[in-house]
């Protein structure tokens, strides 16, 4: 039988899986379908999108992105589109991913909307293990054994050769442990992952095991992002304590496992860090993060899961971390992980994000946020991004925010921590390596390094797209970053991106075109004003 796995993309807190990442759900689907003796067609969403045929005898769509971001490209799936897929498709149709059992998010503080109307069977447990048991004629709501575990990550790792992102820029997330060590407490108020109950582990050989396969098949780019912590990874505390003691030896296995059977790797990132746990074990907390520095790759980052500032949220909701932890673990990771690395980034930083609507707010949440960033950048430490999103109601309904004041924060986040943040994290003139332009939007270029919360490029041109350039910056928004692709061939450069070089401006972009071609730098300057410093330009610039 002919199954297709749609890609409907994965975004949850703990697992990313839209392009260019591929979730380690879709790869274990597909190995539980050749497991069972049939044959998978993978399509993405986007292929769909685009025209593609879903041709199988069964559908199995997997999606769930319960914490929809903003996305350069690849949107999850919608429920309308959904609705459109099983309409027209003859045949049984299985829904997997966190949608099975909450439904497909449609934007922060809205409930996710049910779709049990649309499926034959929705599979709200693990989408391969009830596909692999539906294969052999059993309906079963289970979750994979660690068995399955080890041999389905390794069956399904050839769906990567499929994905459209393959193989120049597709990043593959990878699994370290599944649940969260503060299961023990019920865990933060808003999250799904306590609920999976004690942390199931995987051991670091089969990691590196997976990884290598992958790395066979062609991926250079990884992540080592499923987990609730990755300083927790491996911790003989699990299941004994909330905030469990890291577990170095574990970690440098891992890490070094890695780098030895996939040598050229081009990305290798983290993702989730509890700040409490860094706080609470300083010493092995950077011994972990000079692990982190050293076999990882830059413009890695730690996403710290502070939500708030506000003590009294805090408490309301059981979160994780204090503010004064998290204040800790942002001083001990820029220690360790802010000098600038091959990329151009810093080559570790943490990232945090605060969380409305959470029961407790009030007016004082507002402003202890931002004392908190005040400090922050009174003290001139880094953050990679300061993320501010609403709860999605899963577990609980979600407390009124007050909108206007959420607005207003967001405003004061941009120009009082974003933009700085940004000059000082690349200043003008930094390079960029391996930026992948990726879309036009009116005349200009967009393009992210791969990784982990890459920083949006902007060139001020058209450019082509679907490959990599260095980018030389030029400016710095709230989010994002200005610059041109460097270095610049004066003799062949479009007027937008001439026009784009710093002290250039319109007219003279105009008049070098005039005089083009020149053979060297004296002959560029004898062609501009006197006023015009020629010499600066070749920072930025090179004749072809
Ligand atoms: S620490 Fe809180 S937010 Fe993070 S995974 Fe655990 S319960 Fe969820």
């Amino acid at each position: 039988m002919l199954l297709t796995l749609l890609d409907g993309y994965v975004d949850e807190p703990s697992c990313l899986g839209v392009p260019p990442y591929i979730s380690p759900y879709v790869r274990y689907a597909a190995g539980a379908i050749v497991d069972a003796g049939h044959r998978c067609q993978y399509r993405t969403i986007d292929q769909w999108r685009k025209g593609a045929s879903i041709d199988g005898n069964a559908l199995l769509a997997m999606t769930g992105a319960l914490v929809p971001g903003r996305y350069l490209r690849g949107m999850p799936m919608s429920y309308n589109e959904f609705h459109r897929i099983t309409a027209a498709f003859n045949g049984p149709v299985i829904l997997g991913g966190s949608s099975a059992k909450h439904g497909i998010g449609h934007g922060g503080g809205r409930a996710p909307r049910q779709v049990h109307d649309l499926v034959d069977y929705a599979a709200e447990k693990d989408a391969d293990a009830f596909i692999y048991d539906l294969l052999h004629d059993t309906l079963r709501q289970r979750h994979r054994t660690k068995k399955e575990w080890k041999r389905w990550a390794i069956a399904g790792t050839d769906v990567v050769t499929r994905h459209p992102d393959f193989p120049d820029t597709v990043l593959a997330e990878i699994e370290t442990y599944r649940g969260c060590p503060r299961y023990l407490t019920g865990g933060c108020s808003f999250c799904m992952e306590p609920l999976y109950g004690r942390p199931e582990t995987r051991p670091a050989d089969d990691i590196v095991e997976e990884t290598a396969r992958l790395y066979e098949l062609g991926v250079r780019h990884f992540r080592l992002g499923c987990q609730s912590c990755f300083y927790s990874y491996g911790s003989r505390d699990i299941g004994t304590r909330e905030t469990p003691r890291p577990n170095v030896d574990i970690i440098h296995r891992l890490l070094t496992g890695i780098r030895a059977r996939a040598p050229d790797i081009k990305v290798l990132h983290i993702d989730n860090a509890n700040p409490a746990v860094i706080a609470t074990y300083p010493d092995e907390a950077a011994e972990v993060t000079r692990l982190i520095t050293r076999f990882c790759t830059a413009g890695n980052t730690a996403a710290l899961g502070m939500e708030t500032a506000d003590e009294a949220v805090r408490t309301a909701n059981d979160l994780n971390a204090t503010p004064q932890q998290t204040m800790t673990a942002i001083r001990l990771i820029n220690d360790i992980g802010a000098r600038q690395g091959e990329n151009g980034m810093p080559r570790l930083l943490p990232g945090i994000n605060f969380l409305y609507g959470l029961p407790g707010e009030s007016s004082i949440t507002f402003q202890k946020n931002r004392a908190f960033l005040h400090t922050v950048m009174r003290e001139r430490l880094l953050l990679r991004r300061v993320n501010i999103r609403q709860t999605v109601p899963v577990r609980s309904e979600p407390a009124a925010t007050d909108t206007a004041a959420l607005k207003t924060f967001k405003q004061w986040v941009n120009e009082t921590v974003n933009r700085p943040m940004l000059q000082q994290l690349v200043p003008i003139g930094t390079v960029l390596k391996d930026v992948y332009l990726e879309i036009h939007q009116g005349n200009h270029t967009f393009g992210r390094q791969i990784g982990s919360y890459p920083l949006l490029v902007c060139l001020p041109y058209p450019a082509e797209t679907g490959h990599f350039v260095d980018v030389k910056i030029t400016g710095h928004g709230y989010r994002s970053i200005t610059g041109i692709a460097y270095p610049l061939d004066i003799n062949t450069a479009s007027l937008h991106a001439l026009t784009a070089l710093p002290s250039v401006g319109e007219k003279r972009a105009a008049r070098i075109i005039t005089g083009r071609p020149y053979a060297d730098m004296s002959e560029l300057a004898d062609a501009m004003d006197p006023e015009f410093d020629t010499a600066a330009l070749s920072d930025w610039c090179r004749l072809g």
